[in-house]
């Protein structure tokens, strides 16, 4: 299947990538794990010569993820930050990136901590706000780095219009597509040049392997990134690469039962008088909810809100089914604070700006029974 034909997502997820193989005619893709491939003489080899450029395993992976993001091709790492530095190593340094202000904390972290000291500079800016991202802009600025919505208060950018801007000045744009996935929001179909992955949540699906995507939209990008990932090798292994396939195989079913418990939770919550706000886009008082049901096709399944009283930690003791844990995007429900957890890394007085409080509680809404969920929830706001 190519990206072009006319397939829908939920075939795709399943065939694109990977037809049984000529030998066995194996229906699961095989882990392939050899390092180096025989060569009939020099040169002479099948498209494979060492691992670490390219593998078939990760391969049939890179292909189905390409198919599902409509991109030229895409890159499987061994996290979702590799994949993220994999990009900023694609542009030459000095080089002014603008991005997202409320964004997860291991980005913000990477960008401040590691990369300002290697010839990089960042501003972080509500991308919803048009007048700051063009204040913002400077002859050095070469990307725009997005998350759509947003990594714990669920805000949303207008990825088309922020491509347009974008554009107009020369700027490239990534969106962050981890909390939606190619299943309900499509960026580059919108104009985005790149779309970023952290593998590990809902394309993995299962809490049980850590991993990253990058799908470029231009070929020439699409060569820097290989370049750069053969060169610096943070590659996805054979077997973390079979991992995620497996999980991509139920992605389209996932994401609707986790995004159908999302609405009814996201309802239960708005609806009780113990809670303060609920960050989640599909609730019709969300600020950018039409944007939200304009440029994807669902709200997807993560939602925040603060308790009008009590502590977070008062409530999470008497949660029995939501896990505390960090990470989002599994089949079990998870809960976390973070301003404690996820986004420590971002100094007090920044996250606080951004409305990241240390009673913010963020929800990864799983697909077990909406009831039990619910119930478990309600004890905990309750006291019970
Ligand atoms: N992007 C987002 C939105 C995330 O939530 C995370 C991790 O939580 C990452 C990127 C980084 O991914 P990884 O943990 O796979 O390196």
């Amino acid at each position: 299947m190519s990206p072009e034909n006319s397939a829908r997502l939920a075939t795709q997820v399943i065939h694109e990538g990977y037809s049984p193989e000529p030998l066995a005619g194996c229906v699961a893709p095989p882990i392939y794990l050899s390092t180096t491939f025989a060569q009939e003489g020099v040169g002479g080899h099948k498209g494979y010569e060492y691992a670490r450029t390219s593998n078939p395993t990760r391969g049939s992976l890179e292909k189905n993820m390409a198919a599902l993001e409509r991109g030229t091709g895409a890159l499987a790492f061994a996290s979702g930050m590799s994949a993220i530095s994999t990009l900023i190593q694609i542009f030459d340094s000095p080089a002014h990136i603008i991005a997202t202000s409320d964004i997860y904390g291991g980005t913000y972290r990477a960008f401040t901590q590691v990369f300002a000291r290697h010839g990089f500079s960042f501003s972080f800016v509500d991308l919803s706000d048009e007048a700051a991202i063009k204040a913002a802009i400077r002859p050095e600025t070469k990307l725009i780095f997005a998350e759509t919505p947003t990594n714990p208060l669920m805000r949303i950018t207008d990825i088309e219009s922020l491509c347009t801007l974008a554009h107009s000045h020369g700027l490239k744009v990534c969106v962050d597509n981890t909390f939606m996935t190619p299943v309900l929001q499509r960026p580059l179909e919108l104009g985005a040049d790149f779309v970023v992955h952290s593998a590990t949540k809902y394309l993995g699906g299962h809490s049980d392997v850590i991993g990253g995507i990058l799908v470029f939209k231009h070929k020439e990008d699409l060569d820097k990134g290989k370049f750069v990932q053969k060169s610096v090798g943070a590659i996805l292994s054979p077997f973390d690469s079979w991992l995620i396939m497996r999980g991509i195989k139920t992605l389209a079913v996932r994401m609707r039962a986790h995004q159908e418990n999302a609405e009814k939770i996201a309802r239960f919550l708005h609806s009780h008088p113990q809670v303060g706000k609920v960050c989640w886009p599909g609730l019709e008082d969300h600020p950018l909810h039409g944007v939200a049901a304009k440029q994807a096709s669902g709200f997807g399944g993560m939602i925040s809100f603060e308790l009008k009283n009590g502590s977070p930690d008062q409530f999470l003791s008497h949660l029995k089914v939501f896990t505390l844990a960090e990470s989002l995007g599994a089949v079990e429900s998870l809960v976390c604070v973070p301003a404690k957890m996820t986004h420590a890394s971002i100094p007090k007085e920044e996250r606080e700006k951004n409305g990241v409080t240390d009673n913010l509680i963020r929800l990864s809404i799983g697909i077990e029974d909406s009831d039990d969920l619910i119930q478990d929830l309600k004890n905990g706001i309750e006291g019970e």
